[in-house]
Order: C-alpha cells, then structure tokens, then sequence
C-alpha cells in the first residue's frame, strides 16, 4: 500500500468528523502561533533593558514597567496556551476514539456478512484475524491523529518560525534553512535502520506473550510432567532474543538523538556567531535582543521536526497494517450468497445429487455423495471420524457450496433459498458447545429473542436442564460458561428447543455428556422428532439404531444406505461400526451383569 492509496482509504472516515477536525487543526494551529511569542517578547524586553541601562535618564521604576509588561504578557500566554492545548488535546482524543470506533465496528459489520469459507482459510484463523483489526484499526486511527493533529501544525510552526527568522535577517534564515535538511536526512535515516528491528518487535511480542499464555493454559500437563525446567528454558531464549532486540532499537536511537542534538546544537551555535558577528559590525537592525530572539526561533523550527521520527514510524507501522485490515474489509467476494425464495411453510425435504466438496485449504472433503432426507424422519450420517459427516450438515446448512452436483430442499436450489430464512428453519446443535459469556436465561434466549421466561424455563426442562440449573445460587443468573461441559451441551440444546424448526441437525450432540444425561436428551429429542426433519450425526449406536435412514460414510463417499437393520445384515462400513462400538461397550459382559442380576433379584 502506497501512502497516497492509505490517505485516500482514511478520507471517508475522516469526513464525518470534519468539523471536529477542523476544530482540533485551528487550536494545534493557534498554539503554534503563541508558540513564537516568548521569542519575540524576548527579543523586546532584552533590547528595551539594553537600552534603559544605556540611558542617562534610568530609573527603577522603568525598569519595573518593562518586567511588569513582560511577566504580564508572558504570563497571559502562559494561561491562553493551558487553555488550548487542553481544548487540542480533548478533541484530537476525540476524534482519534470515534475514528477508531468506526474503523472496528466496520469491520466487525463486515465480516459478520462473510461466508464459512472466509473463516476457514488458515490465515484468517481467529487470533490472527483479531491481531490484523487491532492493529489495523489502532495503526490507522494514529496516523490520523499523527497527520492531522501533529505533523500538519507541526510543519506549520516550523514554516511560521522560518519565515520570522528570515524577516529578521537573511543570513541567519539562510543558516537556519541549511540545518533543516540534514536533520530530515538524519531522521529518515533512522527510520530506516529501524524498520527491521521493529518488525523483529512485532514478531518477539506475538511469541512471547503466546508462549506465557500456553504456560499458563497447560499449567497441569507441565506440572505432572515435571517439566518446569524445561518451560523456564524455553522462555529464557526467547526473552534473550527479545531483550537483545529490544537493546540494539534502543541504541542505534540513543545514537541518532545524540546526532540530532548534535547538528541542533551546532546551529544554535552557527547562529550565535553569526548574529553576535552581525551585532559586532553594527548591521542594520541588529541588536543584542536580536541574539536571543534567532535563538528561539531556531528552536522552534528544529522541535517540530526532532518529532517526525515517531510520525515515520507510525506511518510505517500503519503501511503495512492498514493493507491487512482493507483486505478483510474489502473482501466483497466474501459476503454470503443470499437467494429470494421464502416459501411459507418448509417441509424439509433434502436432496443431494453428485457432490463434490473442497475445503478452502484444499481438503477435498466429499466425492460425489447422493442422499435424501426426508421429513418426518431420523437420519443417521454414520463412518469414523474425518468421513466428511459434518462437512455434509454444513452443506446442507448453506455454510459452504458444493464444487458440483446440487443441493435442493423441498426441490427448490439451496442457491435460491434466502440464507437468512433457511437458517431461520434449521436448529443445529454442534459437539463443541458453543456458549458466549452471559448468563444461563440469555444463552437459551439466544435462541429466540423475544421469549418469555416460562418459554426458556420449558426449554430447560425439555433439555433435562432445568434441575441443575435452579439448584445453582443463583440459578438461571448464573454465569452460562461456568457450567460443565455436559451441562453447556444441554443449554445448547434448550436453545434449539426453543427455536422450535421444523429442521434439526444434531451434530454428535451427545458425544460429552455422561450416561444419564444421554439418556434424557436421547428422550428428549425422541419426543420432538416427530413432524420434523432430523440429521443426526452420532457415534452413539443407541441413537444410530433408533433412525429410519443411515448413510454410511468412508472417505467423503457415501459406501452404504438404507434402514439400521437391513444395512447390518448386509456386513460391510455400517456393520463394523456397530460391531466396534458394541466391543467398546463390552455388551456381553454388560448384558451378561444386567441378566445375573436381574435373575437373583428375581
Ligand atoms: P466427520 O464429521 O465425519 O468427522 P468432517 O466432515 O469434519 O468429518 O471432515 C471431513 C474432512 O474434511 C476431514 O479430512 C477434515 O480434516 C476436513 N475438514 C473438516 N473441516 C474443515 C475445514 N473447516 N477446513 C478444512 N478441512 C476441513
């Protein structure tokens, strides 16, 4: 990204502010201004003392009129600059937060519109896409602030202070003007040399603070390994390449700031000779205040610049972080395809016809699968883990388009379907328990928005939830992600049952609860598959037996299909599954104990 190309992005969202904008750059510019006002009071009060001592006709009570008029002036300044520079700050604060504020929400606007395929690239992993809106967001609105805020009224006391010191004499302007480009030259030059050991920063800090965090995550696993030393040793490198990094920023800086007040301090001294030279030769205009007076004014052209420094830097930083947050931003391709088709009942019906499948990585996740689900019916997607059983419930969800072949519901194109009714119609509950912070009562709802407590209380009982839930201190006020996994899941699935579609994927939804709970979602959902499409992925053979469809699954194809029954006499994926699971069990020592029991009981 080129400079012009960035100033060009920022505008639109500088432009809501352009008033406030305005504001800021008229105070930073009123400051710069009173900035030259202690030279040139200066630059008077030590030629008018000058002339008073002079004077045949010196008295006190003169001198104390010129100190008064002095210290008044100086002070009145003193009080208009607070005044300013508080006004500046507050509104150059102000519009860097609400330019930041629009630049996060803009992108969180924007990526909640992206399809799953956006999210599933490797380089748009979450902890990496977070890092690239900070830093894009943070870097931007900065070099906002930095351009309009201080590089802008920075040049122009700059300029203001040259142009008087060239009013003042032609000489000392021309000396004052031959410094600047040394200094620019300087600068630049350590911005250079920097560039890399920043980056290095970067990287060193994104290391470090992952590794403290992995620490701190597996702090058990490092406990029963005994692994301390080991850790600590591991640390202990990468704190080495981090703070030798860190030195050698901090030295080569050392270095340019004494190089910098270096070329500063011999043109003060420049202009001390030539103005005292000047004086000495009774040029006209020149007086001993005049000395001073260059000074002060050389100071001012030469502060403003000493800063460029970190204004370069920041620009840099916002070159390459602004190029990562307007990829995310702009990526128009990415927004979910939406069709218009609403119809004002859906069935359920799925169709799937010659199905290729690809992940954005370049997984190919399904060959050319074919299957029907039909409603008012349980059907089981069964085969080993990685046999693309969820990557088919995505399909059928709309989070991802096939390569080839199609998808229909209710013979009508998934394409063609709105997303945002399809999904309206479909309840998913994943393995994984998808719980956001917030009470128990707000993640049901999460569910249906508008429900009433007694909705979300009937919810929980359904997910055999409800128990458990009043028996906590502070029941449906409790905190949703202090619950067990198990008890997550139920929320979860309280949640779908108070959506209440008419189609429901169950994604190894029982896969982290304990018996008893399984047993009670098992009835749970016995109870409101009828009239409803229900996908169930399980590797539960008591749900899988239960359904009137299994397609079994190897490898992303579709190997075998039909009712439980039939499909396990026919031997093959299906039956060795089952087997499998049965051995797992230990079913015939479990049945054995079960009838021994219930024999002596007898
Ligand atoms: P199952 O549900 O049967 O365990 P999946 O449908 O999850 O299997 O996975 C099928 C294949 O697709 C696997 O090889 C898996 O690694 C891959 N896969 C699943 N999700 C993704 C994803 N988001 N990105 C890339 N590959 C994926």
């Amino acid at each position: 990204m080129t400079l012009f190309q960035l100033f060009k992005r920022i505008l639109p969202f500088v432009k809501p502010y352009r008033f406030l904008l305005l504001a800021t750059l008229s105070l930073t510019l009123l400051g710069s201004l009173l900035a030259q006002v202690n030279a040139i009071v200066l630059d008077r009060a030590v030629d008018a003392i000058n002339a008073l001592v002079g004077s045949p006709d010196f008295s006190w009570s003169k001198a104390a009129r010129i100190l008064t008029v002095v210290s008044v002036v100086l002070l009145l300044k003193e009080v208009l600059r607070a005044g300013i520079s508080f006004g500046q700050s507050i509104s150059g604060e102000k519009l860097r937060i609400n330019i930041s504020q629009r630049l996060s929400l803009g992108v969180v606007e924007r990526i909640l519109r992206y399809r799953m395929a956006f999210f599933s690239r490797s380089d748009n992993a979450p902890g990496m896409l977070q890092a690239r809106i900070d830093q894009g967001a943070n870097s931007i609105s900065r070099t906002i602030q930095n351009f309009f805020i201080s590089l802008l009224p920075m040049i122009v006391s700059s300029v203001l202070a040259l142009i008087l010191i060239f009013a003042a004499n032609l000489y000392v302007g021309l000396t004052a003007l031959a410094i600047v480009p040394i200094y620019f030259w300087i600068t630049s030059l350590q911005t250079k040399k920097l560039k890399s050991s920043r980056k290095n920063m970067r990287g060193f800090n994104e290391k470090r603070s992952g590794s403290i965090m992995t620490i701190l995550q597996s702090m058990s696993v490092v406990k029963s390994f005994n692994r301390e030393e080991i850790e600590l040793a591991k640390q202990t490198e990468l704190q080495k390449g981090y703070y030798s990094n860190q030195m050698g920023i901090r030295r080569a800086s050392f270095g340019f700031e004494a190089l910098k007040s270096f070329v500063n301090q011999t043109g003060t001294v420049l202009i001390i000779i030539l103005t005292s030279y000047l004086v000495l030769t009774g040029y006209p205009g020149m007086t001993i205040g005049k000395i001073m007076y260059h000074i002060m004014l050389f100071s001012n052209v030469t502060a403003p610049i000493s800063q460029l420094q970190r204004i370069f830097d920041d620009l840099n930083d916002a070159l390459i972080y602004a190029e990562g947050y307007f990829d995310i931003v702009d990526a128009e391709a990415e927004v979910e395809p939406s069709g218009s088709y609403r119809p004002q009942k859906v069935k359920g019906d799925f169709e799937m016809k010659g199905v290729d499948f690809t992940y954005p990585n370049g997984t190919k996740a399904l060959h050319n699968v074919s299957l029907k689900v039909s409603s008012g019916k349980i059907t089981a997607l069964v085969g080993l883990s990685g046999a693309g059983k969820s990557t088919i419930v995505n399909l059928l969800d709309k989070f991802y388009e096939p390569d080839s072949g199609s998808i229909t519901l209710d013979g009508v194109d998934l394409r063609e379907w709105d997303t945002e009714y399809l999904r309206e119609n479909v309840g998913l509950v994943l393995q994984k328990n998808h719980i956001f912070d917030g009470t128990i009562e707000e993640n049901i709802r999460y569910g249906k928005p508008d429900a009433t407590f007694e909705e979300i209380v009937l919810a929980a009982k359904k997910a055999s939830i409800y128990d458990q839930i009043v028996a906590l201190p502070k029941g449906f006020d409790s905190e949703a992600t202090l619950l067990s996994g198990g008890q997550q899941q139920r929320i979860a699935i309280a949640r779908m049952f108070l959506k209440n579609p008419p189609i429901i994927f169950l994604d190894e939804p029982t896969a982290s609860l304990d018996a008893i709970a399984t047993e009670q979602i098992k009835a749970a959902i016995d109870e409101i598959k009828k009239e409803r499409t229900v996908i169930i992925v399980s590797h539960s053979i008591s749900q899988i037996i239960d359904s009137e469809m299994v397609y079994a699954l190897k490898e992303g194809r579709v190997e075998q299909s039909g009712d439980p029954d039939s499909l396990y006499r026919k031997g093959g994926v299906y039956k060795d599954i089952v087997d499998a699971s049965a051995r797992s069990l230990n079913i015939e020592k479990l049945s054995r104990t079960i009838s021994s029991a219930s024999e002596e009981s007898r």
